[in-house]
């Protein structure tokens, strides 16, 4: 049990482990994804701002051209104002203008290394074109027409340190940079941030870090980072005419690059990721915050689904128990009870056997021994029958049967019995008893009888010297009449902490002083029982020492409310324990069929009627008695239920119906150990005439025979 407890838990650890590994696994793949997600979206973003970008610079080109364009239109028409012109155009200090006839002389303003930029060549075939010359400068050009043809070439250079500040812009509220490059990644106009550093270095971007010392110390602390992505820009810009790359976390950059339709430049920049995935992040925080918690819920419900799992296996594995328990519990009571059923048996040919030597013998000293037999075979009888009752109420089928009794009959039976132990013990006796009682009453009188011979027993058990009171009185609760029993002792009395456990089944208190009283700590958990069966209550007061009182109340209807009157006296006086056995009648002519499968039984019955002088034929079984019911006429058949073969009910049967029966209307008296309340209205119910329980008693079989059996046959006395 505790091993399957340690692999269940075991393997719930292990679950649990597995559950946060995946929860894990899925986290760091959602971070990914969602990272894989939003670096696209940057990058799309980033690619699109480029690609205005590229167009704010080709503006500023084309502003430079046009400016071009204005003063050649005037050189064209008037070369005298060439001077003012330039003059007036020139940005910077560092910045030259020229003009250049074929083959690359100075027609006017500045000279030029004409050889140095050779695209300038071009602009004597017509077209306005860029030159740039590394760490030197770039230069604008455009051709000068006299009518078709071309006369001469216009020029301005702006020197290197001033590219920057005329073509380099910040972006991005100054987190982003942007500069100008060849397509081979050759600077033509450096980032703007750091254009003051530039100074005389070489100006490429291309991969030897350590020897090129570049103009970036911004993009040269990171050349390693940026390689792989300005080929990945490299690559991406055949196909594209803008893109964007994320570098990576350190530092967090974008790169983006855009072309720029003069030249064959194009547009470099970067800018911090966090300055476009503003919002966005959070965004992707709030979200994995968000995938955390319903993660932590999950797991939290999880661990309560384990522990509800865990509970109703558990609740599970205690029902199991329980109903182990309960069946290792029916298995206990249908043991006690066939137990106690199978020693009823030999007491029963005890007492019987016992009675018929206190019958016969007239020797003073047998009759002692015989007596003593008596009382120990009494003994071991209500010690089984304790057994068999709790096994009964355990099983539950301890019923409570509400006949009318008379009130007088039962306390003269109980006090008859008690009397005689009492005064065995020299204990003196008080009845006190509401002479307003009413006669007869309707309830369960063999229980009341059982409860209150419990009690009494007790108190005479446990008291040794003194005085046991008992009284009866009534009283009307809201319609109901209530009976009340009190049995006071002034005998060892009860520990007050010994009274919660007076109830409980094979209790017994106090056993160092009590060992040398029988008893099997029975009496008083069946007394309880049976009085809440019958919706009363049972109260105990008691003072260790000094003695105790029980007192029960039972709710019984009234059916004849004639006073019982005062005639208990009587009962106060010791009553002689020995009465001489005087058969009650004799019928020589009457015969009775008796059928038990136990010879023993039959010789005690046959004995015990003995005196009664009938005639008994006797058979143990079913077959042998339908046998005898077709041969002969009885006066009275005894029939014990219980028998292997053909049981007693069919039997019953068989006498009522079989055709040649001459006993169809004989009374059958049926015998059974079946001591279960409410068995005598079954047995009437199935057609018996009466019903007898065993262990049989010698007075009361007489009775039966003396009930039954036609008045024509008898001889009384
Ligand atoms: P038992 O068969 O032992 O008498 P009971 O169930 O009748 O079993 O009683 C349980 C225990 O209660 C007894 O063993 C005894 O210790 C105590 N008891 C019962 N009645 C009395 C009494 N009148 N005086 C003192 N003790 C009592």
């Amino acid at each position: 049990m505790k091993n399957r407890k340690n692999r269940r838990r075991y393997g719930i650890i292990k679950g649990v482990i597995l559950f946060a590994l995946a929860i894990v696994l899925v986290g760091i793949f959602m971070n990914l994804r969602l990272r894989s997600l939003l670096v696209n979206y940057m990058e799309k973003q980033v690619a699109e701002q480029a690609l205005v970008l590229a167009g704010q610079a080709e503006e500023r080109f084309r502003l430079e051209f046009q400016q071009l364009e204005n003063i050649a239109k005037h050189l064209s028409t008037d070369m005298s104002d060439f001077e003012i012109h330039m003059e007036h155009a020139k940005q910077g200090e560092n910045m030259t203008m020229g003009l250049l006839a074929l083959g690359g002389n100075v027609v006017a303003g500045d000279s030029i290394e004409y050889d140095d930029y050779p695209v300038l060549q071009d602009a004597f075939r017509g077209k306005q074109v860029i030159d740039f010359r590394k760490q030197d400068g770039m230069v604008f050009a455009i051709p000068i027409f006299h009518g078709e043809n071309i006369k001469y070439v216009f020029y301005e250079k702006y020197p290197y340190d001033q590219l920057s500040e005329r073509f380099g812009f910040i972006c991005y509220q100054g987190k982003g940079d942007v500069g100008i490059v060849t397509s081979d990644f050759e600077v033509v106009v450096p980032f703007s941030k750091d254009s003051d550093r530039l100074e005389n270095n070489d100006s490429t971007l291309k991969s030897d870090s350590s020897t090129n010392k570049t103009q970036n110390d911004f993009i040269k602390m990171h050349a390693d980072a940026f390689q792989t992505s300005l080929a990945k820009i490299r690559e991406q810009m055949q196909v594209n005419n803008a893109t964007a790359v994320w570098v990576g976390s350190n530092p967090s950059l974008i790169l983006f690059a855009a072309e720029l339709p003069v030249g064959d430049y194009i547009l470099l920049g970067y800018v911090d990721s966090g300055v476009v995935s503003e919002g966005l992040m959070d965004i992707a925080t709030l979200i994995i915050w968000v995938f955390g918690l319903l993660i932590l819920l999950f797991a939290i419900e999880m661990f309560y689904l384990l522990g509800a799992e865990e509970k109703a296996r558990e609740s599970d594995e205690l029902r199991e128990a329980k109903e182990i328990a309960e069946s290792a519990n029916r298995a206990k009571s249908d043991f006690l009870a066939s137990m106690s059923h199978e020693i009823r048996t030999p007491i029963n040919a005890i007492i019987g056997m016992n009675e018929m030597i206190m019958r016969e013998s007239d020797d003073r000293q047998i009759k002692d021994y015989a007596e003593k037999i008596g009382n120990a075979s009494q003994s071991l009888l209500s010690l089984v029958n304790d057994i068999l009752d709790f096994s009964k109420i355990e099983a539950g089928k301890m019923e409570i049967t509400p006949n009318e009794y008379c009130l007088t009959d039962l306390l003269n039976d109980v006090i008859n019995m008690i009397l005689m132990k009492a005064e065995q013990k020299k204990l003196k006796w008080k009845t006190e008893i509401e002479d307003t009682l009413p006669s007869r009453l309707m309830g369960d009188e063999v229980k009341i009888r059982q409860i209150l011979l419990n009690i009494l027993n007790n108190a005479v058990k446990y008291t040794d010297k003194g005085t046991i009171t008992f009284s009866i009185q009534g009283k009307m609760e809201e319609d109901v009449f209530q009976i009340c029993f009190s049995v006071r002792d002034t005998g060892i009395g009860i520990r007050k902490e010994d009274l919660p456990k007076l109830f409980t089944g094979f209790e017994r208190l106090d056993r160092l002083k009590n060992r040398n009283i029988e008893g099997t700590g029975l009496g008083l958990s069946i007394t309880k029982n049976l009085v809440d069966q019958m919706n009363g209550e049972i109260k105990v007061e008691s003072i260790y020492g000094v003695g105790s009182e029980f007192i029960v109340n039972i709710p019984q209807k009234i059916c004849d409310d004639t006073p019982i009157g005062n005639h208990w006296s009587v009962l106060n006086e010791s009553k002689s324990i020995e009465e001489k056995y005087q058969v009650s009648f004799r019928a020589p002519n009457a015969k009775v069929l008796m059928v038990d499968d136990n010879r023993t039984n039959i010789f005690v019955a046959v004995s015990l009627v003995k005196d009664t002088q009938v005639q008994v034929t006797t058979c143990t079984s079913g077959e042998e008695c339908l046998d005898h019911v077709v041969k002969e006429h009885y006066d009275l058949i005894l029939l014990d239920h219980m028998m292997p073969g053909m049981d007693g009910v069919e039997v019953l049967q068989q006498i009522k119906t079989l055709e040649d029966s001459k006993n169809k209307d004989v009374p059958v008296i049926v015998l059974t150990a079946n001591a279960i309340v409410g068995a005598r209205e079954e047995y009437l119910k199935m057609g018996f005439t009466d019903y007898l329980a065993k262990p049989i008693i010698g007075k009361q079989l007489e009775m039966m025979l003396d009930k039954y059996i036609p008045e024509e046959l008898k001889t009384k006395g």
